[in-house]
């Protein structure tokens, strides 16, 4: 067997970068729809993901005569709520994704939530191809719609081009700072050593053709044996949510693997899966299967699924398996993130949306010079309990009668109760809020 000729499952590309620089707009304008205008405030409140079969970006990449085979069955798109990057990329020690998308808009450069994603990214030891987005906003600009940039490039005034070059050899300076070596796509002799940037606009859709194409060929190139097809499943909750009519479903990405409808599941929770139902592009339609292949972003409803942990794994249960043994595999996961807690028992509580934010966070807690101790841990909303709980702590330690909670919600009775009872609620999506928050705070109550 060739190696072109394996079986390679669809690869999972993750788009990242600074609030407003078009993530969502680059996902929509991908799959053409328009999610990003329905948002509110325009800002992403929820896991959006989406299967681009390989047939849609044969079609969208056509114009390259790229005579290249794409050998995958398409590629799973996969954009976060605001910070939400930080869970998304962990899956049992390696990245959940294959590849991503870090989008820099080229009025802007780079932004604080850039570099976080970079350094994320190079955490994960994770390839990406920088989007540099919106160069319609370049003053003058000649909409070529849907077009190859280097087609539309062609098309443009001098003035707009000496523009372009000018911030794309700020941009790449700025990366270079980061430690990056960048280039042009077109220019980008070294690909591995140096990321490759494809000018692109969300809007008008110019670049978005050598983007997906580059993308698929990078993945084929480079992740063969990662991408081959394998009948383990590999499967990390994204989200756990409450739906009208559903009870408490599940949003999983299913990595690798077949997920059939009756199939015995274990996380924290043990239950058999009743529906799956995968988020896919509107024009492939909805609906229940009753099998589904890797890659892709699948809604499970079954019963007892409200005590499922976002960032956790999920595991099937075979025929020989021994259901205790697998339950032991998914406590270690959790137990990992527990012994964290300091055990003197003072310390502030902090509350995240994901196991895998949590364990972020409280990495962050203890990284010189920053020292925060933890005495207990929530994943997901704060509620009147946890206040109780962080409560105990003014007696002892007055600044530790604290709740970090880290892009969650915060009951409107919790906070009420936290307020009578003196204790602090911190609310942050990124970390370094946090930490300039916390420190403002203790400074103030040492006066
Ligand atoms: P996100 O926060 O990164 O998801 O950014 P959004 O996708 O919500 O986009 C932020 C704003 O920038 C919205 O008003 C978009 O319409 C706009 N935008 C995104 N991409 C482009 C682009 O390529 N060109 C222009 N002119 N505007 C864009
Ligand atoms: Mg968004």
């Amino acid at each position: 067997e060739k190696e072109g000729e394996k079986t390679l499952r669809s690869p999972i590309c993750c788009i990242m970068g600074h609030v407003d620089s078009g993530k969502t707009k680059l996902l929509d304008c991908i799959r053409s729809t328009t999610v990003q205008e329905g948002e509110a405030g325009g800002i992403t409140q929820q896991i959006s993901a989406s299967y681009i079969p390989v047939e849609h970006i044969r079609e969208r990449t056509k114009e390259l005569k790229a005579d290249a085979k794409l050998n995958v069955p398409g590629l799973l798109v996969i954009d976060t709520p605001g910070h939400e990057a930080f869970n998304n990329l962990r899956s049992r020690g390696s990245g959940l994704c294959d590849i991503a998308i870090l989008v820099v808009d080229i009025m802007h450069g780079l932004k604080p939530q850039t570099i976080e994603s970079i350094n994320l990214l190079r955490m994960r030891k994770t390839e990406f191809i920088v989007a540099l987005n919106k160069v319609d906003r370049l003053y003058g600009w000649k909409t070529c719609r849907n077009t190859p940039i280097g087609k539309a490039m062609k098309q443009q005034s001098k003035d707009v081009q000496r523009e372009f070059d000018h911030r794309v050899t700020q941009i790449i300076t700025q990366f270079k700072e980061q430690g990056l070596n960048t280039e042009l796509y077109n220019k980008n002799k070294e690909r591995g050593e140096t990321y490759s940037i494809v000018p692109t606009s969300a809007i008008s859709g110019e670049g978005i053709p050598e983007l997906l194409l580059l993308l698929i060929q990078w993945a084929q190139k480079t992740m063969v044996k990662k991408l081959t097809y394998n009948s383990e499943v590999q499967c990390t909750v994204l989200e756990v949510k409450v739906i009208q009519g559903c009870g408490t479903t599940v949003d999983v990405v299913l990595v690798n693997g077949v997920l059939h409808e009756g199939d015995e599941i274990i996380g924290p929770i043990h239950t058999t899966i009743r529906s799956l139902t995968p988020h896919l592009m509107k024009e492939l339609g909805g609906g229940a299967y009753k099998e589904i292949k890797a890659a892709q972003v699948i809604k499970i409803t079954a019963q007892n699924l409200e005590h499922a942990v976002a960032g956790t794994a999920l595991y099937v249960v075979k025929p020989d398996d021994d259901v205790e043994e697998i339950k032991e595999l998914v406590m270690d996961d959790m137990r990992n993130v527990m012994s964290r807690i300091d055990k003197s028992g003072e310390g502030v509580y902090v509350h995240a949306s994901t196991l895998g934010s949590l364990e972020a966070l409280l990495k962050l807690l203890k990284t010189p010079p920053v020292s925060i101790p933890v005495c207990g841990i929530g994943i997901g909303p704060v509620h009147k309990k946890d206040v109780m709980k962080a409560s105990v702590m003014r007696e002892k330690k007055k600044e530790f009668a604290t709740i970090l909670a880290f892009d969650v919600k915060v009951a409107a009775e919790a906070q009420e109760f936290a307020d009578n009872l003196g204790v602090k609620i911190f609310i942050a999506d990124t970390i370094y809020h946090f930490l300039d928050q916390f420190k403002a705070y203790v400074d103030n109550l040492k006066e």
